[in-house]
């Protein structure tokens, strides 16, 4: 076997921890990728390059949020209904009526420009019209139902900051802006393989021994919700010879390498030899479950991040850190994910100083149950589990009814 780098046996085999791992990612790799300006059709998913300053005010003119009457406050009488002749009307995209002479009401309706003079607006539900004019209730505060210009953002002020990857509110709020192209992100290069001499593509005959491969079409789907362009690297066989070869030829060409599988300690799994032979390793055993086996390193000084095997070990160590990961050297600022406090509705022990994240479902009762099988192989809990329970380093056992972070399955994926 190749000889491993010093910086690897710097730990001595030991497991490092989560925290320190994406310390060490965080440390280790800048953003790498350039700029470029996109149609906004074409930005979701996309990294904003820099803080989007807002060109204009939203609203861009005050306006009004009910369908209903322009009034001016000061002229409604405190304690009982205001009789008010009428004069004008504005609809939405056309110009106000007005100026509206004191001691009137103007016909108005919702996103239409308020008309010089009032400062607030009945709903019509509110209103009586009459010949004589509109009769409006007491009470209403000044300046309700009336939506000042740059009351969602100012003109000149951070709509969005950069780094931010973009999604479709965020669309939603450029186009609103005005903004019909956005500058982004170039996408990271990521070439992805799979490993294993039992691995093979869908949908080709499945011959004894085999399995399809599941992680680089997972983990592909992953890379281009994120923004990434994937250049597929295939499948490797078992042999570092071939390994070490593929990967150093892809990293010329890539920004970013990803493997699953081969880096365990069997005598089979040669990926983490492979990168100590072409490059070198900066970490390879996470105290993290699923997942332990997981290596960063590098080739010719393309970042390489070897996941585990098993689809779920290589879910959860691409969301530790695959992630933080890919978004430094894309440019996006890294957001751990939000966990949510939830109630244990079993008891479970883990061995002390490793991270475990358990596939629990939750329940219409708020209660988060166990995903029935445990193995790090079953891809139908990633399918079916609602969120994973995030226990700590220090922790050796959960009892029923304790309450623990859990991150929702639906933020790991994008
Ligand atoms: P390894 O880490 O290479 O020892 O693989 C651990 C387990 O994950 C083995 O059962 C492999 O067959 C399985 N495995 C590895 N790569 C994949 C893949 N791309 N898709 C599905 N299963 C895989
Ligand atoms: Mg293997």
């Amino acid at each position: 076997m190749a000889q491993l780098s010093d910086d690897c046996f710097a730990f001595g085999g030991a497991l490092l921890p989560l925290d320190d791992a994406q310390a060490r990612v965080a440390a280790l790799h800048a953003c790498v990728a350039g700029r470029e300006e996109v149609a906004l059709e074409a930005a979701t998913g996309r990294i904003l390059a820099a803080d989007f300053i807002a060109p204009i005010d939203l609203p861009p003119q005050t306006n009004s949020a009910v369908d209903g009457y322009a009034v001016t406050h000061a002229d409604l009488l405190a304690d009982r209904p205001t009789l008010l002749p009428l004069f004008g009307r504005t609809a939405a995209g056309h110009a106000p009526a007005g100026p509206v002479p004191r001691g009137h009401a103007s016909r108005i309706f919702t996103g239409a420009v308020m008309p010089e003079g009032p400062d607030t607006v009945m709903m019509q539900e509110d209103c009586e019209a009459t010949d004589a004019g509109v009769v409006v209730q007491p009470g209403i505060r000044r300046g309700a139902n009336r939506r000042p210009a740059g009351e969602d953002v100012a003109r000149g002020a951070m709509a969005l900051p950069g780094g931010r990857r973009l999604m479709p509110p965020d669309i939603g709020l450029l186009a609103a802006l005005g903004m019909g192209r956005v500058t982004v992100r170039t996408p990271l290069r990521v070439a992805l393989f799979s490993t294993g001499d039992e691995i093979i593509d869908p949908p080709a005959p499945l011959a004894p021994g085999r399995v399809y491969d599941a992680n680089r079409f997972m983990l592909a789907a992953l890379l281009r919700r994120l923004g990434a362009s994937v250049l597929d690297g295939g499948i490797l066989p078992d042999d570092r010879r071939a390994t070490q070869e593929a990967l150093a030829a892809a990293a010329g060409r890539a920004d970013l390498m990803l493997t699953s599988g081969g880096v365990s300690t069997g005598e089979e799994d040669h990926v983490r030899a492979a990168i100590a032979a072409a490059g070198s390793l900066a970490f390879w055993r996470v105290a993290i479950k699923p997942g332990r086996p997981v290596a960063l390193g590098e080739v010719a000084g393309t970042p390489l991040l070897g996941l585990p095997g098993n689809p779920v070990a290589a879910l959860v160590t691409f969301a530790a850190l695959g992630r933080p990961l890919l978004d430094r050297l894309a440019g996006a600022v890294y957001a751990p994910p939000s966990r949510f406090a939830v109630a244990s509705g079993f008891a479970y022990r883990k061995k002390a100083g490793r991270r475990e994240y358990v596939r629990v479902q939750i329940g219409a009762d708020g209660i988060a149950r166990r995903y029935p099988k445990e193995g790090a192989g079953i891809i139908t809990s990633l399918t079916e589990s609602d969120a994973l329970m995030e226990l700590p380093e220090d922790m050796t056992e959960l009892a029923p009814g304790d309450v623990a972070p859990c991150i929702p399955m639906g933020l790991l994926h994008g």
